[in-house]
């Protein structure tokens, strides 16, 4: 294994498990061997956080707490202990994120005395140069897991109000307390709680939590207790550092999360991104800068590419990258990548989740959201971030939330348009990407109910043309512009090539008319653009519908001196539609054919044809035909046809042999024969019969 690939799979083990301390080491010498690679900086950066040199163990926790005096025991409210037990049993579809509670709750009680200390309004604040860090340490033994800030702390009041009623936001108050006296709200914006619940999903997993607390603005420190079970203490204690800590006693079945690597990995996922250092046992954690809430233009392409790789697990680079924030209708801060690479099989399976994670202030709330984007954009990676959403939003809610529709109608508008962009400005680049990711586009149209919206998809849809040399590709808004003379038709053609689509009867008239047509090749166009039915007011309509549907077609009274007559055309009709014995079920002349002797038409092609290659082994040959319906149209001015003509009054045998051949043919040339080798037993037969007389 080359070295660079053993670090491709060592960073990919690092993302999932955890790297120990002799892994890490031994990566760390790794890098440094190949530190002259550009790829080896990438892994050394991203692991620079937990890599050494970081040889400083940072801890806070201690075991200094004593209670002293006497204690106090205070009853839940009636509704409290109803919503404890709704939130313990039931709010939260994961047990791990009482984790990510209680880090939120961390980071508000440091932006909180960050607030205060630098805004200078409350007199006393006690240390104001203090850390603001949170701390977590781990004691498998006893099963504890405790988290531990600096931030600004409770009194007793506090505590009584903030940890004793469920449902009652400290730091929903704190904000509406500032908003009145500031009028702006921008330096609330980092304080992440206000529902009032997220502290109680500790009792999830936990069978006793303590919290220690000393106030910023007090000298007292106390002790908060709880087993969740109707009652609370609250006491006094020596020994509290400023801030608060909360230990949590695990449940047995919960020791999990008394476990070093557990608690890295949900802070890695949940809370990677939180303003305030995270130390775990010592080590610092959380690593990577939110990038989407920085203002676009100061974050590098290097910097996209390095936190590309980091959601969205992979080693290739975004081809477009699309960083967007607003704030009407709905607050967003948006950084989405389309890669680079092409996309896996697997990715093409509609059953893979989306790549786009839901953040709310930098706070995880899921990490693939299969419904923040539309399933047929899924190659899209990127993180959403509203502060609108609640982080407490349960998978149920989130599908029926009409915020989380909100957000997705904006986010897809904004992706089309974007998108849209891009063809304009750079057209040669979209033109690759369309070559790689245009069907997850066409399934867009494929699987969508509103017509509007189809519409959109389709005018990022590239075709070639017949008015254009072939490798020249057009949009449906092309084509529109060039349309003449109040014409009201989009036409298409699907052919597995250009050399088929500029032989093929259904184009024949067309060409001769000048009449621009879209050539498709992949096997999805044609049913994209049945599916689609109307652009900007125009129909889309195949070539072959065209010339069923064309009326003139049937006008056979200037066929000039080489056709059959009238009554000729009349009598060989009716004759082939009896030799061929139900399979059409009609047979007509038509004026729009020069070279062919004949087509088939149906009434919807790309659905006959799709129909074919799908299902049709399953229907027997008659059933087929009664199902497709086809016409068969002859051209009564070709040699073959009036030689038909002639031999259905002389040689009846070798006549009906002919009939039945050109209407085989014409449906293998309408692409409605699954197997042309079907054809060749009859085929051969009417040879044998041509050469009989030689
Ligand atoms: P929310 O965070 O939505 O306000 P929580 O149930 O998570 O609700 O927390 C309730 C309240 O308890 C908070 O609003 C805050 O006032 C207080 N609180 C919780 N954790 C801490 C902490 N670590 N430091 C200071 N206050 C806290
Ligand atoms: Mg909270």
């Amino acid at each position: 294994m080359s070295s660079f690939s053993r670090f491709q799979r060592l960073l990919r083990l690092g993302r999932t498990l955890t790297l120990s301390q002799t892994n890490r080491r031994v990566l760390n010498q790794n890098v440094l061997k190949h530190a002259a690679s550009p790829q080896a900086n990438l892994i050394a950066r991203l692991f620079s956080a937990n890599a050494e040199p970081n040889p400083e163990h940072h801890s806070i926790i201690k075991d200094t707490e004593k209670t002293i005096g006497s204690s106090s025991t205070h009853e839940f409210q009636a509704e409290t202990r109803m919503l404890l037990d709704i939130v313990a049993q039931s709010l939260y579809s994961e047990k791990e994120v009482f984790v990510r509670e209680l880090i939120s709750n961390a980071s508000d009680a440091l932006e909180k005395f960050r607030y205060l200390s630098l805004s200078g309004t409350v007199e006393g604040l006690q240390d104001t140069d203090r850390k603001l860090e949170i701390h977590i340490s781990t004691n498998k033994q006893e099963r504890i897991l405790t988290i531990q800030d600096t931030g600004i702390g409770m009194t007793k009041e506090e505590m009584l109000s903030n940890l004793g009623v469920i449902a009652r936001s400290g730091s929903k108050q704190f904000i509406e307390g500032l908003k009145k006296k500031s009028a702006t709200g921008e330096n609330t914006q980092k304080i992440i709680g206000q529902f009032g619940v997220g502290f109680y999903s500790a009792f999830m997993v936990a069978d006793k939590v303590e919290v220690y607390s000393k106030s910023a603005i007090s000298t007292q420190g106390y002790k908060w207790s709880s087993k969740g079970a109707g009652t609370y203490n609250i006491q006094e204690a020596e020994g509290v550092q400023p801030g608060t800590k909360i230990m949590i006693y695990l449940k047995p079945d919960c020791r999990e999360f008394a476990d070093n690597d557990t608690i890295k990995n949900i802070i890695q996922k949940y809370s990677n991104f939180v303003g305030s250092p995270i130390y775990l046992n010592g080590t610092k954690e959380n690593i990577v800068q939110p990038l989407w809430l920085m203002d676009p233009k100061s974050v590098t392409p290097q910097q996209h590419g390095e936190f590309y790789r980091f959601i969205s697990n992979s080693f290739d680079l975004p081809r477009y990258t699309l960083h967007y924030n607003a704030d009407v209708p709905i607050s967003i801060h948006a950084l989405l990548y389309f890669p680079e690479g092409k996309p896996g099989l697997f990715e093409m399976s509609r059953e893979t989740e989306t790549g786009v994670a839901l953040y709310s202030k930098k706070i995880l709330i899921r990490n693939r959201t299969d419904n923040i984007l539309p399933k047929w954009l899924r190659f899209v990676k990127g993180v959403v971030d509203s502060e609108d959403i609640p982080l407490n939003l349960s998978r149920e809610l989130l599908q029926n939330s009409p915020l989380i529709r909100k957000l997705t109608t904006v986010l897809k508008t904004r992706v089309l348009r974007f998108l849209l962009d891009q063809s304009k400005k750079k057209p040669e680049e979209y033109e690759k990407f369309y070559a790689d990711y245009g069907l997850f586009l066409k399934e867009g149209i494929i699987v969508n109910h509103d017509q509007q919206e189809k519409e959109e998809i389709a005018k990022l849809l590239r075709f070639e043309s017949s008015h254009m040399q072939g490798g020249v590709k057009v949009g449906l808004q092309d084509y529109i512009s060039r349309i003449k003379d109040g014409g009201k038709l989009i036409l298409y053609l699907a052919a597995p090539s250009r050399v088929l689509a500029e032989s093929s009867p259904y184009y024949e008239s067309l060409k001769s008319r000048n009449q621009e047509v879209l050539f498709c090749y992949e096997p999805y166009d044609e049913l994209v653009l049945m599916t689609l039915q109307q652009f900007n007011g125009y129909k889309v309509v195949s070539a072959e519908k065209d010339m069923r549907d064309d009326k003139k077609a049937a006008d056979l009274t200037n066929l000039g001196a080489d056709s059959l007559k009238r009554s000729e055309i009349d009598s060989l009709t009716k004759w082939i539609k009896a030799q061929l014995n139900g399979r059409a079920s009609s047979v007509s002349a038509t004026n729009r054919l020069e070279n062919h002797p004949c087509v088939v038409t149906v009434e919807e092609m790309a659905a006959a044809r799709h129909f074919i290659r799908t299902q049709s082994h399953q229907v027997p040959e008659d059933k087929r035909y009664a199902l497709l319906q086809p016409q068969f149209e002859i051209n009564p001015k070709h040699p073959i046809i009036k030689k038909l003509h002639k031999l259905s009054q002389s040689d009846i045998e070798l006549a009906s042999l002919l009939a039945k051949q050109l209407f085989a043919n014409a449906m293998v040339g309408a692409g409605l024969v699954d197997d042309p080798r079907l054809i060749l037993t009859s085929m051969n037969e009417l040879l044998t019969k041509c050469l009989e007389k030689y």
